[in-house]
């Protein structure tokens, strides 16, 4: 198979110097190097990357052996992250065979068999994604029809859909995301799988799926993820206690608009907002049968239980859950207190994002806390 040569420009100010820098001294280093994925998907586009991975003939030893500042790290596969800071690294990953080693649910145990490039391309998931930029040559690399699907505003699966999503279940979470953020259409068969394949998601762990869940929702179109995770049946194995909602669509669209003002976003908020309806009716329930205990008892039980279906699914880790329960209960404080307390309260640490909660509750859910929301508002004048 011979792949197509698309010479193209990018715009030198959309690629990350220390990115060309990495692959320019693996070739002279003597190795074969390339951009690849997701940053050249979006140049192409002319968008900024988020992140710029690489790809090499070389293997993470020769490439740590090349560059003094760097790691090899090993999470599901073996890469390298060279630092350009504390909080800076190019990731480097050696071309990988196909040959994946699976359980019997069909899921990648191990690939770490290094191939070469034209191997490489195949374990990519979309071919969107399966492009790869020769910084020489000024050419992109394509054996998979990547450019005209990108042209054409197509979501195509590389290889077979139902084999690659049984093989690797995040992929039908990751269709979705593209379809969104590219304003895409999905093949037929990436949607039929997808409906038909949802379920495979229960076998991933909750610690990679809290990493996606970020990427799903901190970005600038996350109401229509959302909306859309929604109707190929995917929200409930992320989600099993959400359910659409206003309050929901609201908190999702001043997210993205955050985003995009470049202000700080976390997600404890999301999480408090996605399970604040279970986290109610949880504690009415309690309050039902436990008359005698006192309301923030109940509270705490709730929020605990809650918590621990939750985390079933993806992982919360004690830091985020501590702060969803303050969000929580600051709620009832934020909306009976006294003025004298209510000064008080605003120098607790926690209660910017609890306003911020009770306000996005006025607005759509709970119209009747719109007094008390500009109450907080003046106050903080
Ligand atoms: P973005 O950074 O905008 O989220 P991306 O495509 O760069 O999108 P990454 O998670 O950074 O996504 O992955 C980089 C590249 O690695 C992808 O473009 C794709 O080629 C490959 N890849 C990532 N995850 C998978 C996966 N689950 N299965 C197959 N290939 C993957
Ligand atoms: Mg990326």
């Amino acid at each position: 198979m011979t792949p197509a040569h698309h010479s193209v420009k990018f715009d030198k100010k959309l690629i990350d110097t220390d990115a060309l820098k990495v692959v320019k001294t693996l070739i002279k280093n003597g190795y074969e190097a390339y951009l690849v994925g997701g940053c050249i998907r979006d140049l192409l586009l002319g968008l900024q990357p988020k992140d710029f991975d690489i790809a090499t003939s070389a293997t993470p030893e020769q490439v740590h052996k090349v560059f003094k500042r760097s790691r090899i790290i090993g999470r599901r596969f073996r890469l390298v992250h060279i630092m350009f800071s504390a909080r800076k690294y190019i990731e480097v990953a050696t071309f990988r065979a196909g040959k994946v080693k699976t359980s019997n649910m069909g899921q990648v145990l191990r690939d770490n068999f290094y191939g070469s490039l034209k191997e490489d391309v195949f374990r990519r998931d979309f071919t969107v994604n399966g492009l790869y930029f020769d910084i020489i040559k000024s050419q992109v690399i394509d054996y998979v029809n990547g450019f005209e699907d990108l042209k054409a505003s197509k979501i195509n699966i590389i290889g077979d859909a139902t084999e690659r999503f049984e093989e690797d279940p995040v992929r039908m979470i990751r269709a979705v995301r593209f379809k969104v953020k590219l304003d895409s259409e999905l093949t037929n068969e990436i949607s039929k799988n997808i409906s038909i394949n949802a379920h495979l998601l229960k076998n991933i762990p909750p610690a990679r799926l809290y990493e996606e869940v970020i990427k799903l929702f901190h970005n600038e179109t996350s109401l229509e993820i959302f909306k859309e995770l929604l109707k190929f049946g995917l929200l409930k194995f992320l989600f099993s206690q959400t359910k659409e909602s206003p309050f929901i669509d609201s908190t999702l669209i001043n997210t993205s608009k955050r985003i995009k003002n470049g202000d700080s976003v976390t997600p404890a908020f999301l999480f408090a907002v996605f399970l604040w309806d279970a986290q109610n009716k949880c504690f009415e329930s309690k309050n039902n049968k436990n008359k005698n205990k006192n309301r923030i008892e109940l509270m705490i039980m709730a929020s605990d239980e809650v918590i621990r279906k939750q985390i079933q699914q993806i992982m919360m880790p004690r830091w985020l859950s501590n702060r969803v329960k303050d969000i929580w209960l600051m709620q009832h404080r934020l909306e009976n207190c006294n003025v004298k307390k209510a000064t008080e309260l605003i120098s607790n640490p926690r209660f910017r994002m609890a306003y911020d909660f009770l306000l996005l509750r006025s607005e759509s859910i709970n119209p009747e806390l719109k007094e008390r929301a500009k109450f907080w508002t003046n106050l903080q004048k």
